[in-house]
């Protein structure tokens, strides 16, 4: 088994949208992407997430975007020191030919962020997820980018077998990742592991559920980390997949063609390594970490020794925020 092989990565475009001259985007489409929305007696989700596209035909930014990649936002007005407001970054959800074949539509996957305010306790709506999930069809928004030229798929998607971990909007660029593969016609097996609190939380669940369907090659693992009632000992988080899936995951983390992609979350991406070095022989969890002689046991590994002391290697992605 080689050790330092990786795949071939290929080249993407960057920032043909700058800060200083975004381009003007419209809103196509939002809608709620979490299984429960509440209606029809469905469970309401604990969190609002919306899925939103954008047209940008015309603009630098058709059909420049791959799954993976980012765009930035400018949301209008200024912050509390009178400075406009910085642009957020929101992975692209769609896959390479964008939401309508051609590059000319894209979306994202878009949680408003709720919070308390330090001093007053009253209720902090973050600035740029509420002002993305607010907005209507036919309203404008600026947008930069791309962004972002690790976190993708490699050159030839088909050389290779993906195991994807999603939490939360972490999900994103899995929904486009895994249309792009499929859609492709190549054998290779896919396994999406999407974790999330509650079953409602799920995001773009039915879809997924629909391509595992419809594609043997894909196979869809939601994970739920708080079941509620009867169901309450079947607490599971992305990481036990590695054991309660071994068979399905095993084999593709130990051929040569396993790559491992991770999107949510900051931190889950230290659970996700413990789990693998419990579930991989040595040799094959050589392949996707490694650690300094001081840090070989797992329980010393913190995400500040992260690409120091812990290394991944090309064959693990990780985009954590
Ligand atoms: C590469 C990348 C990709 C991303 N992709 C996505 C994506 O696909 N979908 C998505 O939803 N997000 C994504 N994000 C996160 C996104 O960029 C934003 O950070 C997120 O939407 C929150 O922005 P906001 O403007 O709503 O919140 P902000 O207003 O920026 O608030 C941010 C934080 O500061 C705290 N805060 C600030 N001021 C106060 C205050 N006065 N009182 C209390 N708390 C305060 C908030 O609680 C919060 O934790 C991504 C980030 C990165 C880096």
């Amino acid at each position: 088994m080689k050790t330092e092989s990786g795949p071939i990565m290929p080249e993407v475009k960057m920032h043909l949208a700058l800060p200083a001259s975004p381009v003007t985007a419209t809103v196509v489409e939002t809608t709620r992407c979490t299984l429960g929305t509440g209606r029809g007696g469905a469970a309401k989700s604990s969190g609002v997430v919306r899925h939103i596209s954008f047209d940008i035909t015309g603009t630098p930014l058709a059909g420049a975007f791959r799954p993976g990649q980012s765009f930035g936002v400018i949301p209008p007005g200024v912050d509390a020191k009178g400075s406009p407001h910085k642009l957020r970054l929101y992975s692209l959800a769609s896959p390479t030919r964008g939401e309508d074949g051609r590059g000319n539509v894209v979306a994202t996957t878009v949680k408003r962020l709720l919070d308390e305010e330090w001093e007053t306790h009253k209720l902090f709506t973050g600035v740029c997820s509420n002002y993305l999930c607010d907005l209507k069809p036919g309203d404008t928004v600026l947008l930069t980018g791309p962004s972002g030229k690790r976190f993708v798929l490699p050159k030839d998607p088909g050389d290779h077998d993906y195991v994807f971990f999603a939490t939360g909007t972490g999900i994103a660029p899995f929904r486009g990742m895994v249309m792009d593969v499929l859609e492709s016609g190549a054998a290779s097996k896919v396994v999406l592991v999407m974790g999330s609190a509650y079953a409602s939380d799920l995001i773009y669940h039915e879809q997924f559920e629909g391509l595992a369907a419809a594609h043997k090659n894909f196979t869809y693992l939601p994970t739920i980390s708080r079941h509620v009632g009867p169901a309450a000992d079947r607490t599971l988080y992305v990481q036990d997949r590695l054991s309660t899936h071994r068979d399905l995951l095993g084999p593709i983390l130990t051929s040569e063609r396993g790559l491992v992609y991770v999107c949510g979350i900051a931190g889950m991406e230290m659970g996700i390594l413990r789990g693998m070095h419990a579930s991989l022989s040595p040799e094959a969890f050589a392949q996707y970490l490694r650690a300094d002689p001081e840090f070989q046991d797992p329980k010393t590994w913190e995400r500040k020794l992260l690409n120091r002391k812990v290394n991944p290697t090309r064959r693990v992605f990780l985009e954590v925020y």
